[in-house]
């Protein structure tokens, strides 16, 4: 039963991808799906495994560290939640992509661990661009020197940039958010480097078909998936 479900919810989403893909004359094949497991259970996340998802997302550290010994070694996880400091060390190795890197003395902690480790930590740059206080995340203005000065810092390698958009019953609302992520990363691409700019990370359940007309290649999708 839990099957059926999941499987429903993978072929919506897949369809709804498609359409808004199709929209604006993109390949929905260059926009990859997180499944953001946070509410999912060992079992869940099993069956969309079987279903051939492999990669997952959680908002905490602690869920990723219980979570990945437990299940298939080849799954893909990703840290899309705030990080703190003394965490850093457990858990960059664990990861694919960090998508919340969103203040300076992470970057430089990141950074600092991944050398001892050996190892070069891919993050994107978090963007608060609705100026919400409860979310974090480096204000438009803050970006571009944020990114210049990150590249004195030889463990950590930017793809791109994260926002979250607030949570209105029309998402037609925010679509000025992704437009604005968007616009920011053709800045970084054209003054900085588009090596640093390959990732936009935008999009949840209740917005991703705007987010993917505007731009988005990583969307985050929690309750789409699993409820
Ligand atoms: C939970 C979460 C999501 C997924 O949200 P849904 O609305 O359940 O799709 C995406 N991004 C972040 C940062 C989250 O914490």
């Amino acid at each position: 039963m839990i099957e059926a479900k999941i499987a429903k919810n993978m072929a919506l989403i897949k369809e709804n991808i498609r359409i808004s893909a199709q929209k604006v004359a993109r390949d929905p094949k260059e926009i990859q799906l997180l499944a953001v497991s946070k509410m999912a259970s060992l079992e869940e996340i099993k069956i969309a495994y079987n279903l051939g998802q492999r990669i997952f997302a959680e908002n905490k550290v602690q869920e990723i560290l219980t979570k990945k010994p437990l299940l298939p070694a080849d799954i893909k996880w990703h840290l899309i939640g705030s990080l703190q400091t003394n965490k850093v060390k457990s858990i960059i190795d664990k990861v694919e992509l960090i998508h919340s890197l969103d203040r300076w003395s992470l970057a430089e902690e990141i950074s600092k661990r991944a050398t001892e480790l050996g190892i070069l930590v891919k993050v994107l740059v978090q963007v608060n661009i609705s100026g919400e206080k409860t979310k974090s995340g480096l204000s438009s203005i803050e970006i571009e020197d944020f990114i210049n000065e990150s590249r004195n810092l030889s463990g950590i390698k930017i793809k791109g940039l994260m926002t979250m958009a607030p949570l209105v019953s029309d998402s037609e609302e925010i679509r000025y958010i992704f437009r604005e992520l968007v616009y920011l990363s053709n800045k970084i691409k054209q003054n900085i480097s588009s090596e640093m700019m390959e990732f936009l990370s935008m999009g949840m359940t209740n917005d991703y078909q705007v987010a993917i007309e505007e731009g988005a290649n990583i969307i985050r999708i929690g309750r789409a998936f699993f409820k």
